[in-house]
Formats: C-alpha cells, structure tokens, sequence
C-alpha cells in the first residue's frame, strides 16, 4: 500500500499540466480502492466555493463547471469541519445536495478528506460507491495520508500553475507570496544561481530547445563517465577488489539501453534535461526501494548519488553559458542564498536577494539586512528556472514578489523606493552625533561585522567599535581552513579600521545552518548539536590557531576583546580560557624571541543564547569579563522554534512575553553581579526593540551598519522615562500578538511610525 501511495503522489507531482495530474489521481485512486468513483474537488477563495476539477465516476460534462458552495452539500461540510466524513448513504444526509448534472443517483456511500496545506483547505478528495456501506478504517487511513502527501504538491502545482499561467491579476504582475528577510524594494532581473545541486531541489519544467537539451545531457553523460574511469583508475591502486565494480554498475546505467536513453525519451517529450533525470532517476528509486532483494535495495543510494553527479556536470553545461551582465542591476535567486554569494555578488549591482529555502532569521537574512538588500525567503517549491532572467519587484516589507510587472506597478514602487532614501537621508543627520536620549541617557551603538565591505560602510554611519565580529564568515568562503598568517591579517584590518574602539571577535561559529565547505557537519538536529564552541573546543587546534592569530593581530592595536558563542556549560568557559591563556603564553614567548612590543590579554566575554546559561549567571559572572545577549539563537531556543524553518516562522518571535521577560531577568542579574552586558542579535536593530532594551538596562547595542543611524535617531527622540513606562506595560502582556500592536501604537504616538513601517 505504502508503494501505491508513494507512486502516485510521485506521478502527480511530476505532472506539468495540473488537469492531466488530477484525471490521472483521481484514476489511480479508484483502482487502488476499487470503488465505484473517485473526484477531487480544488478551493476557489475569490468565489467561496469548491469546484469539481475531475473525476473517475461522475458526468465527464460536469468536470470544471459544478461548484459546490463552501457551506453546502456534503463536499462543504468536508470543507467546513476540516475531517474526513465517512456517509453509508449520502442521499439520505440531511447536507446531500441533487446536482441532477454530476449523475451520481447510484452512488450511495460516501467518503470525503480535506487536502490542507498550512491549516488552509485547498479542495477535498472524495470516493463514492453503488453499494451502500460505510467505508473500512484502511480506506480511511489511506485517503487521509494520501491528501496530507497531495496538500503539498498540490501547492507546489498551485505555484508552478501562477509562473506558467502568465499574467493573470489586477496587479499587474504574477504575484509570489515569501516571507520577509529584509526590508525594502528593488526592481530588476532576476538572476538563479544553484550551487547545492541535487535532484531533490530540482524543480520540474519543460523546455523548448529540445535539441540543446539533449546535447547538454549528452556532455554531461560523456563527462560523468569519465570521472568513473579516473576514479576506478585512481582507486584502483590502493584498492583491488570487487568494491571497484561499482564503477562498472555506474557506467551501464549511464549507457543508453539503462537511464541514458530513458532520459533522453523524457527530453524529446519536452522536458528539461535536468527535470527529465529527476523524473528517470526517481522512478528508478521508487522501483529499487519496493524490491525484497537486501542487496539491490541497498542500491538506491549509489543511483541517487550517480543522478546528483550526473546533474552538477549538466548544470556546470547551463552555467557556461550564463554570467551576469555587467553593471546591470539584478536579483539574485537561488535555492538557498549563502553568505558567500553575497560576498561574491556585492560589488556587481546586487539589488536584493531571493532565497527559497530559510526563513527571516537564517544567517542569509541577517546579512541581507547588513547589506541593506531587500530580501525574500521561503519561497518554497518554485522552479528557478521559470524566474531567472525575468523583471521582477521584490517587496522586501510584505515579502512580495511581482513578476513581470506593468509599468504602473513599476512607478508606484519607484516612489516607494524614493521614499525610503528620503528616510535614509533623514536618519543620516545624526550620525555623527552623539547616541544620547533626550534626558541624558547614553548608549554605545556597536556594528555587527564579518563582510569586509561592511566595514567601510560603518564608518559613516558613525559606529563607536564592533559588538560582533562574525569570524565564520571569511571562513565560508574557501576551500580549506584559513592559516594563521592568513588570519592574522584579516583580523589587523578590522582592528586597524576601529582605533582605539573595541572589536569584539566571535570565535568560530559555525553547525546550525553555517556550514564550511571543507568541513561538512551532517546531523538531524544541527541546531541542537555540534555548534560553535562545541566544536572548536573538540577541535583545539583550529581553536588555537584562531586565537593566536586574534592575539597577534591586535598587536599594536590594543582594542580586541573575545568572544566565546552558545556557551552552555562552565566548563566549555574554563576550557575555552585555558586554551586562550595557552595561545598568550605561547605567543608572549614567541613575541620576546623575535623582538616585538608586549602582547596585551584580550577581555574574554560569553555570549548569552542557551536558556539554561540565564539560571547560573551568577555562577558565569565570575569567570568572563562581559555577557552579550544573541537574543536571535535565544528566542529560537526559548520558543523550541528552529530560526532557519519557513513552516514555523510565524511562532519565531523575540518580541514573545517569554522571551522579553528572560532579557529583562538577564539585564537585572547582570546588573546584580557588575558585569558589562550588551545585546548583538537582530532586536537590538529595530526601533520598538531597541528601546525595549534601553529600558531594561542594556547599554551597548550591537547591529549591522545599515540600521545604526536608524536606530541613533530613535534614541535621541525617546527619553528614558517614557521608554521604562513602555517596557513596564509591555511585560505584562501574555501574548505577542499584543506585545505587537501595543509597540506599534507606541511608536506612531511618537512619530516614529515611518520607522515602523519602513519595516524596522
Ligand atoms: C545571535 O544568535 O543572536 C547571534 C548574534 O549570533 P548568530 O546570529 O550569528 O547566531
Ligand atoms: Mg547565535
């Protein structure tokens, strides 16, 4: 049953054509179940009703044009109670409804399943039969699954349908609804890049140039073969047993009796050559995994891998031919936008970001929102393929996306856009004055750094030193570990660059969703596993070389200070500063041999992101030198809501009561204990967040340079007073919804409204 299953899900979702897809489900179904009928039935929001899209059972004529209201008949009552309802004869239901057109007068047992994707119903699938029965608890269990399996390629369907169907909308424009990673608008191409290749992120699409296609797949079967002879060659040196036939199995695959010429058929039926290896490949899976034999099912793995190869070497054939055109401004899209392409693509007219995997506080988010880029995350299950090249405008607010928009739309985001630089330039005013509230209250705005890029741009934003240096980030991008050398200088420049102002420096931190490509971490939980100093403690010798390179560094510069991220345990603070003590002792030694001026010991701070640490902080206050609050990883562990995780953005929120009250215990307790405390994580960047903070106690925010001036112009427009009288009131809510509305009322009575609404 589970192979049935399985099986016509794949079919449906690798349908094109969304009528074709349905005819053939609802088919499948009803000789799965051997009933009498089977329909399914899509939502239509606009008209309040379900429409009838096919069936295996009723009138052929009725298909497309009977509609159901949402409160009628029995498919309305599915809808509307959002279960499966089981009827051993419908037509005596006091909900059946005569539709004389669907000819359904023999049907009498009756089964309907909602199919819902994110708590919203977007049709029901329903089986009927002559025989007037109520229908067994297997049947039931298997419509059930098989709508929440078809709830998520039916919205992909849905999507896929948006791109192809062209424009369609008052808006002038196809509309694509993301979720918002950083505030603001730009309008230009949109440019797909795809560096994490697999045939599980591939998207299916048909293409026109049939013939290139095929040439691509060929190049690409000729290129991956080589490879198996290298490394059977290669391999066969050290190794020189039968491990090696797999080369062989790899290599009659790729031949054209097996998946070669299976491909090849797809391509000439239209489709593109990446999606018709997905689709060959898969079915190959799918007939692997339902075989008894032990030994050929343990195969399933080395044809995934052979599909993954054979598709970066076709990709590597599209790539060749695509590069960005220069000074051109252009959207960059890709399946998952990492740090290091927006460190490549900064400096060539990048205008803002799309990312469909990652939610608004994955790390691309963060340095979207650095960069100032307006960006869009979350945009899940949209073939890349289909947007690259088109206009485009990204609302980075509303987490928008308008396709090929009209000229109208164009103008009105163009004034939207001017509008914001008339903010920019407002804000500018004052960033060279000191961050003072109007009743005398000082506070040290600190940059959040790790793109070189960022750095130059803080000085004008009048920064007074840096809160987070984010060492993993020139880590990314490489093929191996930095050396010592090699980091000693990257660190001298961002020390040289703050004179006489503190430079914070993280050390590594990376698992989670920052990962090193010399250093792959594989885990089922990696936000609760190996990260940051978890790992470089396992690893002393990249720790070491880290900090010695930080020490000798500031040389001469005398402004850096440690820090140590996702502390959980003291002795990870008594082991990373005995490795730190080691690297001083070291070096000091070194430093007198060659001749040079004294070494100054960094303050070693922690930082504060693991709940459990917020019960011992007095136990902690004796061993670091500061606290810094990286209330991003702190809300996510607070919350138990993963940061990264699009399907549960909506209850990631630093502004939740739970998560306002644990800043403020932290404030008080460090306070208590006289040791420095700072906040480095995204709210201390946005206005109501930033005051909240101020009232709490927090007198050293850190953030990226793009909201410094913003967040300066708040506090030198709020008092200490009046923000305390807010911070009491917003911490005796119980929801954040009202956390909300209460914040954004406050801000508009003090005529930051534009800030707030500027998505700040
Ligand atoms: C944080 O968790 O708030 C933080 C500043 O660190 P990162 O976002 O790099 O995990
Ligand atoms: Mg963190």
């Amino acid at each position: 049953m589970l192979t049935t299953l399985r099986r016509i899900v794949l079919e449906f979702s690798q349908d094109a054509e969304l009528d074709s897809a349905l005819l053939r489900l609802v088919a499948q179904i009803k000789t799965a179940l051997k009933t009498d009928c089977c329909s399914v039935y899509l939502a239509d929001y606009q008209k309040q009703h379900f429409l009838l899209m096919a069936s295996d059972g009723l009138a052929v004529g009725a298909h497309g044009h009977t509609s159901i209201g949402f409160s009628e008949g029995l498919i309305g009552l599915v809808g509307q109670r959002e279960e499966p309802i089981n009827i051993a004869n419908a037509q005596h239901h006091p909900h059946f409804i005569h539709a004389p057109e669907v000819q359904e007068d023999e049907l009498n047992a009756f089964l309907g399943t909602p199919i819902i994707h994110h708590r919203k119903v977007l049709g029901i699938l329903s089986i009927q039969q002559k025989e007037s029965r109520s229908f067994t608890e297997n049947e039931e269990a298997f419509l059930v699954t098989l709508s929440a399996q078809l709830a998520t390629a039916l919205a992909n369907a849905e999507a896929r349908g948006i791109l192809l169907r062209g424009d369609d909308s008052s808006q002038g424009a196809r509309q694509l609804k993301g979720i918002s990673g950083s505030s603001g608008v730009a309008i230009g191409r949109m440019v797909t890049v795809q560096p994490k290749v697999s045939l599980a992120s591939v998207s299916l699409q048909k293409a026109s140039n049939t013939t290139e296609q095929l040439q691509h797949f060929t190049q690409a079967i000729e290129i991956t073969r080589a490879e198996f002879e290298q490394m059977r060659v290669k391999l066969n040196d050290i190794i020189n047993d039968s491990s090696l036939d797999i080369f062989e199995m790899y290599k009659q695959l790729l031949n054209n009796a097996n998946i070669g010429h299976e491909v090849e058929d797809k391509i000439r039926q239209g489709w593109s050559a990446a999606s018709s290896l997905k689709i060959v490949i898969d079915n190959y899976l799918l007939r692997f995994e339902a075989l008894d034999d032990h030994y050929l099912r343990e195969r399933v793995s080395d044809i995934r891998d052979l599909g993954n190869r054979l598709l970066i070497n076709l990709l590597q054939q599209d790539n060749k031919q695509k590069d960005i055109k220069k000074n051109e401004d252009f959207i960059l899209v890709a399946e998952d936008v990492t740090a290091s392409m927006l460190a490549e693509y900064q400096h060539q007219g990048l205008k803002s970001i799309i990312s469909m995997s990652g939610s608004n506080n994955s790390h691309a988010a963060i340095l979207a929102r650095a960069l100032g880029l307006p960006a869009i995350m979350g945009l899940d299950h949209i073939p890349l393929g289909q947007l690259d090249q088109q206009i485009a405008i990204v609302d980075g607010y509303s987490g928008e996306l308008f396709i090929a928009p009209n000229e109208a739309l164009i103008r009105e985001y163009q004034h939207l856009i001017a509008e914001e630089d008339a903010l920019t330039d407002k804000v500018k005013q004052v960033a060279n004055l000191p961050t003072i509230t109007p009743d005398g209250r000082p506070i040290e705005l600190v940059l959040n750094a790790g793109l070189s890029a960022g750095l130059e741009h803080s000085k004008s934003v009048g920064a007074v030193g840096v809160g987070l240096y984010r060492t993993e980030i020139p880590f990314m991008n490489r093929s191996c570990f930095p050396s010592e050398q090699e980091q000693t200088a990257l660190y001298q420049n961002v020390l040289a660059a703050f004179p006489k102002k503190t430079v914070t420096m993280r050390t590594l931190d990376v698992g989670g969703d920052k990962s090193l490509p010399y250093f792959p971490i594989v885990e089922d939980n990696p936000f609760l596993g190996w990260r940051g100093i978890r790992i470089t403690l396992d690893h002393p010798e990249i720790f070491l070389l880290q900090v010695r390179a930080m020490i000798r560094a500031n040389i001469g510069h005398n402004n850096l200070e440690i820090m140590l991220p996702m502390i959980s345990d003291i002795s990870e603070v008594n082991e990373a500063v005995r490795l730190i003590n080691q690297a001083y002792y070291e070096l000091s030694a070194e430093i007198c041999d060659e001749g040079q001026s004294k070494l100054t010991r960094p303050k070693i701070g922690m930082m504060i992101e693991v709940p459990g640490v917020i019960f011992q902080l007095g136990d902690f206050a004796d061993k670091v030198d500061f606290f810094s609050v990286g209330s991003n990883d702190l809300t996510q562990y607070l919350l138990a809501v993963d940061r990264n995780n699009v399907q549960v953005a909506d209850l990631y929120d630093s502004y939740h009561p739970a998560v306002l009250r644990a800043l403020n215990i932290i404030a008080e307790e460090s306070s208590k204990y006289l040791v420095p405390l700072s906040l480095c994580g995204e709210l201390a960047s946005e206005p109501a967040g930033a005051l909240l903070l101020l009232a709490m106690g927090y007198d050293k925010l850190s953030m990226n340079a793009y909201n410094i001036a913003r967040i300066k112009w708040v506090i030198r427009h709020v008092s200490l007073q009046k923000s305390k009288v807010i911070l009491a009131k917003a911490l005796s809510f119980t929801t954040a919804k009202q956390v909300h509305s209460y914040l954004n009322e406050q801000l508009e009575l003090l005529g930051l409204g534009s800030f707030v609404r500027a998505g700040m």
